[in-house]
């Protein structure tokens, strides 16, 4: 039987932290990478591995693949968010699979990739069939909803 650590062990709640998009661009206080680094100090600090959700269309480009790969190096894992990051209704799985598999190849080379989907704005389409028709081709492609 258990004691009462391994019992509190077990009911003590967790916890996910996901970052959605990258769009690690430079802002008026800090650059995009001062920005990352002190993202991934604050995580460190706090013994946190997250998993980061980039939008293709913020990482097609040498700088935030550098902030990838060292997000990748620290142990954090990536998903995919798909390239475009247009608001799925449900009307076209097939193009909404097309786009995020046109992500998968700036995220593939990453030890920490999984394929993991979120959805852009939490979006799985408007209708039972656009949503389950997503679904399917998620599953054929070996991707899990993240
Ligand atoms: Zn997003």
């Amino acid at each position: 039987m258990a004691g009462p650590a391994l019992s509190a062990a077990r009911t003590r709640p967790g916890l996910a932290v996901t970052l959605d998009d990258f769009d690690i661009a430079d802002g008026p206080r800090l650059s995009g990478a001062e920005r990352h680094a002190a993202i991934l100090s604050s995580l460190e600090r706090h013994r946190i591995r997250a998993a980061g959700f980039p939008a293709g269309k913020f990482v097609d480009n040498d700088p935030a693949r550098r902030h990838l790969q060292t997000w990748s190096q620290r142990g954090h894992l990536i998903g995919n968010h798909s390239y475009s990051h247009s608001f799925y209704a449900g009307g076209s799985p097939e193009r909404m699979m097309a786009d995020i598999l046109r992500e998968e190849p700036l995220l593939s080379a990453f030890p920490t990739f999984r394929k993991w989907f979120r959805y852009p704005y939490l979006a799985e389409g408007k209708t039972a069939e656009g949503r389950d028709g997503l679904r399917r081709l998620l599953q054929a492609n070996g991707y899990r909803n993240a």
